[in-house]
């Protein structure tokens, strides 16, 4: 059997991209989503251990020190970090990994995981994104000034990665995501071994 295939997309907050991923995980069988360690507080809704484990800075940064991270990041005051155990465990059983991550730290898995594939998400516009995190009403001005401003920093890295998605429609974008998910089964290096006489 071969190894799942890690897919890391990155996107502004509010951009979308945990609905755009939920859909791909209704419909894919065999595909995981990594839950990330965060200091952030939970927003309204949000359940510990299915958006995120929720841990608090010296928990954290113990973590950071046991070396439990595949990779971590300082998000607009929190950190946020991703499990290298439990990414290791899906990968090796041959289940695909989805990474929901900003940009450094989908820098840190591609400089270690070279044949990570790396989507980013976009908005249909700036002027949408914003609209889309006051429409959210879960962030003060001030919060939303910043991930506005982070979004802006983050356009830079764009060039680095391997697909761009655009979330103008949610079942458009669903159906590219699992586009990219679909080719890379198909790829030689992963279907080889099954192939007799080769
Ligand atoms: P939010 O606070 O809106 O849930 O997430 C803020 C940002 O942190 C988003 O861009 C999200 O992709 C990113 N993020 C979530 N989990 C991780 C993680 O484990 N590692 C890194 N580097 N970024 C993450």
């Amino acid at each position: 059997m071969s190894q799942g295939s890690l897919i890391v997309i990155s996107g502004a907050s509010g951009v979308g991209k945990s609905t755009v991923i939920a859909k791909v995980l209704e419909s894919c069988a065999d595909v995981y989503f990594s839950v990330s360690c965060t200091t952030r507080p939970p927003r309204a809704g949000e359940v510990d251990g299915v958006n995120y484990h929720f841990i608090n800075r010296v928990e954290f940064e113990e973590r950071i020190q046991r070396g439990e991270f595949l990779e971590y990041a300082q998000y607009v005051g929190n950190y946020y970090g991703t499990s290298r155990k439990i990414v290791e465990e899906q990968l090796d059983r041959g289940i695909d990994v989805i990474l929901d991550i900003e940009v450094q730290g989908a820098a840190q898995v591609k400089d270690n995981w070279p044949e990570a594939r790396t989507i980013f998400i976009v908005p249909p516009s700036f002027e949408e994104l914003a609209h889309r995190l006051r429409a959210r009403k879960t962030d003060s001005e001030e919060k939303i000034a910043g991930r506005l401003q982070r979004a802006r920093e983050e356009y830079r890295e764009i060039p680095r990665y391997d697909y761009i998605v655009i979330n103008d429609e949610l079942e458009k974008a669903a159906e590219e995501l699992r586009a990219v998910l679909i080719a890379e089964r198909c790829r030689t290096i992963k279907r080889i071994a099954l192939i007799e006489g080769v």
